[in-house]
């Protein structure tokens, strides 16, 4: 159980920027979904990551749910989504009436098997959205995915919830496919406490999310509603939160890789440990998880858990695959037991940028503590 000792695993990271962002938003009485915060920070936004349009949303399942939308995804459609992801993910598939069908990851980083994608699409099952995730801030392969399916000719979808800041091959996350997403939850790289963003070249695609995120009005003096909407828009004042978020970014992954760096270095020489991901200079390191091989290292990563979380240190297993989850019994799957394998032998330790030196030291100590009593 947290309590105010605990060392968190990614709490958010606000202080006096944020605070005088918000109030100014507060004072200039923009306090609606809509207003000068709100504009910019989709301006933000989308120079940051190099894509013409981007819509602000409540929160990142509500842009992914507006970008399947935006693609005509629904009933009777198939969509690919990775099973090692947040259930988030896939449950947006499903608010469109469409079916997910779970594919399964590379060792390596977690993500969406290229190869395992590709044998699926030769099947010629007829798969209207292919969704990528970008696992902890890792960029999925994007170099194979994205002329897989082009040869099939299925658009992409990102989820980079988790990737702001990160790059593939020198572009930003958040730049492939039709349209990409991204969440500012609270737990997030950057936060406007709750919230995300639709990102995509299209401007259809994009005044379509917006309609529809505004109850689908018309612009028109009454109220006149031509589709089902949702009430979907971010508010001024959260927008505000993002905007100094934002400003900080870089500084905020800069020292969430310091975190990675420090783990990097007490797991180096020990046998059957890894890091998940990797040490990819383009990720954003938003969670650092390491991937224990129980039969070379001699113990498991439920037994590091233990040990760290008697000395309120907060970790927690990595995400359990969608084609694990009761919610999901019965969806059809192309797995190979990787996401399976990740589930039980990873361990996401403390990565937040909001950690003091001394909490990463103290962390670092328990975790050779540890390590020194299993030698
Ligand atoms: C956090 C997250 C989401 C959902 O974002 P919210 O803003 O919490 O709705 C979706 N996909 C992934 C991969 C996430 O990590």
């Amino acid at each position: 159980m947290a309590n105010s000792h605990t060392v968190l695993l990614s709490a958010p990271d606000v202080g006096a920027l944020e605070q005088e962002y918000v109030l100014a938003a507060l004072r200039s009485g923009w306090v609606a979904p809509a207003g000068p915060d709100l504009d910019l920070f989709e301006q933000e936004i989308a120079r940051r990551v190099g894509v013409p349009y981007a819509v602000a949303v409540s929160s990142g399942t509500a842009a992914l749910h507006l970008a399947l939308l935006g693609i005509g995804a629904g009933p009777g459609d198939v969509v690919v989504v990775p099973t090692m992801t947040f259930a988030a993910t896939a449950n947006a598939v499903v608010y469109t009436g469409a079916t997910p069908v779970f594919a399964d990851c590379e060792a390596a980083t977690g993500n969406l098997d290229p190869e395992l994608l590709s044998g699926l699409l030769a099947e010629g099952a007829p798969v209207r959205v292919v969704l990528t995730v970008d696992l902890f801030g890792c960029c999925a392969d994007y170099e194979r995915i994205l002329p897989v399916c082009e040869r099939y000719g299925v658009p992409v979808i990102e989820d980079a919830a988790e990737a702001l800041g990160a790059r593939h091959r020198g572009r930003p996350a958040g730049s492939f496919g039709r349209a990409a997403t991204l969440s500012f939850n609270g737990n997030k790289i950057m936060t406007t406490s709750g919230g995300g963003m639709l990102l995509t070249a299209d401007a259809a695609l994009a005044g379509r999310a917006r309609h529809l995120a505004g109850q689908a009005r018309l612009p028109v003096a009454h109220y006149e509603h031509d589709e089902i909407g949702y009430n979907y828009r971010l508010s001024n004042l959260l927008a505000a939160l993002g905007r100094a978020q934002l400003n900080r970014l870089d500084e905020m992954i800069e020292r969430r890789r310091a975190v990675r760096d420090g783990y990097a270095k007490v797991f180096a020489h020990v046998d059957g440990v890894r890091l998940l991901g990797g040490d990819d200079p383009a990720a954003n390191c938003w969670l650092t998880s390491i991937v224990v091989d129980p039969q070379r290292a001699g113990w498991q990563a439920g037994d590091l858990a233990a040990h760290l979380a008697a000395r309120n240190v907060e970790t927690r297993p990595i995400f359990k695959p969608m084609h694990l989850q009761p919610v999901f019994a019965g969806a059809r799957t192309v797995v190979n037991g990787t996401a399976e394998r990740l589930f039980r032998d990873g361990l996401l330790l403390p990565s937040g940028s909001a950690l003091s030196d001394d909490q990463v030291r103290k962390v670092l100590d328990d975790v050779t503590q540890f390590l020194d009593g299993r030698r």
